[in-house]
C-alpha cells in the first residue's frame, strides 16, 4: 500500500471515528430525551459522515494532481473545482514566465556562441560553470564532461596558470596552446559578482603568423641588402685609399657592378612581389599570344645560357594559335623565372627542355625540365617561401634573390593555376605551371 492510499485511509478512518463518536453521543442524548430525536441525530450524523468522506476524496484527487501538475486537472465540482482551476492558472502563468526567461537566456547564449571568441565562466573556486563552443575548441575542453572541474586542472598551459593565479587581469596574456592543433590565444580575465570570473579567449594564430612573417621578411630584406652594401663600401674605401693599377681598378669596378646589380635584382623582385600582391585578380578576357611569350622566353633563356646548354623550346598547339588570358608581364615573369632557374642550376652540357602543351581537360601546361643538380625531397615544399634557398651561395653567385619561385607561385595562383615541382637530386628537376581551361583558347 502506497503512502497516499494509507494517508487517505487514515483520513477516512478519522472521519468514521468522529462520526461514530457523534452517533454514540446522539444515541446517549436520544436515550435521555426519547426515540424520535435519536433517529434525527443518527440521520444527520450519517449525512455528515458521507459528505465528509466525499470531501476528503475530492481533496485527495486535487492533491494527487498537484503532485504531477503537468497532467490535466481533475474535474471536480464546487469549491474543489474552483481551487483546481485557479491553481492551474497560476501554474500556467508561471510556466509562461519561465519559458520566456529561458528563451531570453537561450538567445543570449546563442549570441555569445556566435562570436568567434571563447567564453569560460568560473565560480569563486575557479571551477568551470559554463563553456562556449569556441572556448571548448580554444582550450581543448569538453562542454559537458569538464563542467565543475577546476580550470587549472584541465588547462595547464603555464602562462595561463600563472596569469590566473597572479590576479592582475588589467592586460591580456598571449598563450601558445599545445592541445590538438598549435594555436596562439590571447586570453583576458574579468572578475564580476562575488569573485566569479569571465575568461575571454581569442584565436590570434593567423595574426601572430603574419607578424612573424613580416618580421622575418624585413630581416631577410635587410640582410640581403646589407651584404652587397658592405662589399660596395669596402670597394669604395679601397678605391679612395689605395693607388690601384688600371687592371686592379677594372677588376674592382666589375665586382662593384656585380654587387649593384644584385641589389637591383632584389629591389626589382621585391617590387614585382609587392605589385602582384596588391593588384586585383587578373582579368580573364585579356588574351596574350603564347607563341609571342615563348619567343621572348627563348631569347632570354638562350642569352642567359650563352650556349652552355642544349635547349629545346616546344609549342604544341595543334597547328593553331594558342592564347592565354591574364597579365602578360606576370606570365613572362613566372615562365622566365623557371627558365632562368633551369639555366642557373644546370651544369654546362646538360639539356633543358621548355614545353607548352594543351591538356585533355582544355587547360594547358608550361613545363621546364632540366638535367641539373636536382633538389632533395625535404626542400621541395619550402621552395616557394620567400628567400628560401637550398644552397644560398650558389643562388647568390648566379644572381638569385631567393624570391623567384614565390613570384612564380603567386602569379600562377592568381591566374587560377598551380605550380608542381618534381625533382631528384643529381638527376634534374621539372617545374610545371598548369593553366585552367577558362584561361586558355586556340584560335
Ligand atoms: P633563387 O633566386 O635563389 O634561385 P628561387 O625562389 O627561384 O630563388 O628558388 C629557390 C631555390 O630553389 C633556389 O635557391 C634553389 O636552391 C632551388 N631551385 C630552384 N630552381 C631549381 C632548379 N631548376 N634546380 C635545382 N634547384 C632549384
Amino acid at each position: 500500500m502506497d503512502s497516499s492510499n494509507s494517508w487517505l485511509l487514515s483520513r477516512v478512518g478519522a472521519r468514521l471515528l468522529t462520526a461514530s463518536a457523534g452517533g454514540l453521543a446522539g444515541w446517549w442524548v436520544g436515550s435521555q430525551i426519547g426515540y424520535p430525536v435519536t433517529l434525527c441525530m443518527g440521520a444527520a450524523t450519517s449525512a455528515v459522515l458521507i459528505l465528509s468522506v466525499m470531501d476528503t476524496l475530492k481533496g485527495h484527487r486535487l492533491l494527487d494532481w498537484l503532485r504531477t501538475p503537468e497532467a490535466a486537472p481533475p474535474d471536480l465540482p464546487g469549491l474543489w473545482g474552483e481551487v483546481a482551476h485557479r491553481v492551474q492558472r497560476v501554474i500556467h502563468v508561471k510556466d509562461e514566465q519561465i519559458a520566456q526567461e529561458q528563451a531570453r537566456l537561450q538567445e543570449f547564449l546563442s549570441a555569445i556562441e556566435a562570436s568567434p571568441n571563447g567564453v569560460l565562466l568560473l565560480d569563486a573556486r575557479e571551477h568551470i560553470t559554463w563553456i562556449s563552443a569556441a572556448a571548448a575548441d580554444h582550450f581543448g575542453l569538453s562542454r559537458q564532461r569538464d563542467l565543475q572541474q577546476r580550470v587549472t586542472n584541465l588547462v595547464r598551459q603555464p602562462t595561463f596558470v600563472q596569469y590566473l593565479a597572479a590576479g592582475d587581469y588589467r592586460d591580456a596574456v598571449k598563450c601558445q596552446m599545445s592541445h590538438g592543433t598549435q594555436m596562439v590565444l590571447q586570453i583576458q580575465v574579468r572578475v564580476y559578482g562575488e569573485g566569479l570570473k569571465l575568461v575571454l579567449s581569442q584565436d590570434i594564430t593567423e595574426r601572430e603568423r603574419a607578424d612573424t612573417m613580416r618580421r622575418d621578411f624585413v630581416a631577410n630584406v635587410s640582410h640581403e641588402i646589407r651584404t652587397p652594401l658592405t662589399v660596395l663600401n669596402g670597394f669604395i674605401e679601397t678605391l679612395g685609399a689605395l693607388p690601384l693599377t688600371e687592371v686592379e681598378r677594372k677588376r674592382v669596378i666589375t665586382l662593384m657592378t656585380q654587387q649593384a646589380e644584385r641589389m637591383q635584382s632584389l629591389v626589382s623582385d621585391l617590387l614585382t612581389l609587392a605589385q602582384i600582391e596588391g593588384s586585383p585578380r587578373p582579368a580573364s578576357d585579356r588574351w596574350i599570344k603564347v607563341d609571342g611569350l615563348m619567343q621572348r622566353i627563348e631569347s632570354d633563356g638562350r642569352a642567359l645560357s650563352r650556349e652552355r646548354h642544349p635547349m629545346s623550346f616546344v609549342l604544341e598547339c595543334d597547328g593553331k594559335l594558342c592564347e592565354i588570358a591574364g597579365i602578360e608581364s606576370e606570365w613572362l615573369s613566372a615562365m622566365g623565372n623557371l627558365v632562368s632557374n633551369a639555366v642557373r642550376y644546370t651544369p654546362e652540357g646538360k639539356a633543358i627542355e621548355v614545353r607548352w602543351a594543351r591538356l585533355p581537360n582544355g587547360g594547358a601546361e608550361f613545363s621546364v625540365k632540366d638535367g641539373g643538380i636536382g633538389i632533395a625531397p625535404e626542400h621541395i615544399p619550402r621552395l616557394t617561401e620567400r628567400f628560401y634557398r637550398v644552397d644560398g651561395s650558389r643562388s647568390r653567385e648566379t644572381g638569385g634573390t631567393g624570391l623567384g619561385l614565390s613570384i612564380v607561385k603567386h602569379v600562377v595562383q592568381r591566374h587560377g593555376g598551380e605550380l608542381r615541382i618534381s625533382s631528384e637530386p643529381g638527376k634534374g628537376s621539372t617545374f610545371t605551371l598548369t593553366v585552367p581551361a577558362s584561361r586558355v583558347r586556340q584560335v
